[in-house]
């Protein structure tokens, strides 16, 4: 699965942030895993193509796209040194695939700043520094045992090299995300600062609708995405109905949920996109790579469809729309079969032929 951690420093809101979003997770009654846990949140990608999908085909259910969120670290200046305690609160981190950088921007009186003053900017550097020493951390124990391995015949060289030049960006004061290290051969070793980055700004109605604010804090983070949304009013929002959700949302400026946000652009950041299979039995979204062909695709349904894969059936969600059916959009030369090296657009229809 698809995962995002979240870090941030103490009382940004990382937990009531979290909190909605494994609230979300219970009332998502598709989430598609059997067995659900406790500190694993998820967020439907929102996609209104499947209720019109699932209109068309009759559908009993619909199966949205997810993203889940996986573990909170709080982090504080220095975590990186004790005993290498703060490597040990990030180990969950470690293995997901993005992460969410809470960054505190209300400001309340009643809820003490760590650092004693709400300043956006200086927080995301103690966090990224942070970040950098516990990468650098990482990288002297690893490179201590790839020397030995290394001399010992067992590791190739490559390894070693890799990691010592990854460890050397990181001296000067850089995030691996941001060099061109190739970090291929030390992929196991789950370098922080290498994963995409997106900045969750939990703001008060104040800035949510300040969109030249907003801007501000945005150009401190680009290239990274920034989405801004109120934690207490997500968690909020968690209870309400829909009617209810919508007209709280729009009071705060808002045309949609901060974790629909979160999502979308999690979704983004990570380079996925999905494609859409419908019936009488659901309508679902499959979360695949950009980039990715047919075959390979059609894997993320079942390994036997890519193994078999023979051809692929597709239509692209307008035409489906505009020709009513799939029946319609045969007749109108608007179904396609595509072979093993079609590349999967967004919003393909697509049914798969397969030997078994
Ligand atoms: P964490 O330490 O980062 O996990 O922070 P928490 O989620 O525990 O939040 C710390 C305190 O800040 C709690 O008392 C929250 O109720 C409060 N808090 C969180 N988000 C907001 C917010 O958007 N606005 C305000 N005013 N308070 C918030």
């Amino acid at each position: 699965a698809l995962t995002i951690g979240i870090v941030g420093l103490p009382n940004v809101g990382k937990s009531t942030l979290f909190n909605a979003l494994t609230k979300n997770q219970v009332l998502s009654a598709n989430y598609p895993f059997a067995t659900i846990e406790p500190n694993i949140g998820v967020v439907n990608l929102p996609d209104e193509r499947l209720d019109t999908l699932a209109g068309l085909f009759s559908s009993e259910r619909i199966v949205p796209a997810t993203v889940s969120f996986v573990d909170i670290a709080g982090i504080v200046r220095g975590a990186s040194e004790g005993e290498g305690l703060g490597n040990k609160f990030l180990a969950n981190i470690r293995e997901a695939d993005a992460i969410a950088q809470v960054v505190r921007g209300f400001s309340d009186g009643d809820v003490v700043h760590v650092e004693g003053r709400v300043d956006p900017k200086s927080d995301m550097e103690t966090i990224n520094t942070e970040l950098i020493l516990a990468d650098m951390e990482t990288l002297e124990r690893a490179i201590t045992r790839y020397e030995k391995e290394v001399r010992g015949k067992k590791l190739d060289a490559a390894v070693l090299a890799s990691a010592q030049e990854a460890l050397a960006v990181l001296q000067a004061g850089t995030p691996l995300s941001a060099a061109s290290v190739d970090l291929e051969p030390i992929k196991e070793l789950g370098l922080l600062t290498s994963k995409p980055f997106i900045y969750v700004f939990n703001v008060d109605e104040e800035i949510l609708t300040d969109a030249a604010k907003k801007q501000q804090l945005a150009d401190l983070v680009a290239p990274a995405e920034a989405v801004f949304l109120d934690a207490k009013i997500e968690s909020e929002l968690i209870d309400l109905d829909p009617e209810d959700a919508t007209e709280l949302l729009q009071s705060t400026g808002q045309e949609e949920s901060g974790l629909d946000q979160l999502a979308r652009v999690g979704f983004d950041t990570l380079g996925l996109q999905t494609y859409l299979t419908a019936g009488p039995k659901e309508a679902r979204a499959w979360t695949i790579h950009k980039g990715w062909k047919a075959p390979q695709a059609a894997g993320v349904i079942h390994t036997d469809f890519e193994k078999g894969f023979i051809k692929a059936e597709v239509i692209s969600f307008e035409d489906l729309v505009e020709t009513g059916s799939v029946h319609e959009a045969r007749a109108h030369g608007k179904a396609r079969m595509e072979g093993k090296d079609y590349v999967m657009q967004d919003g393909d229809v697509v049914e798969f032929r397969f030997n078994v």
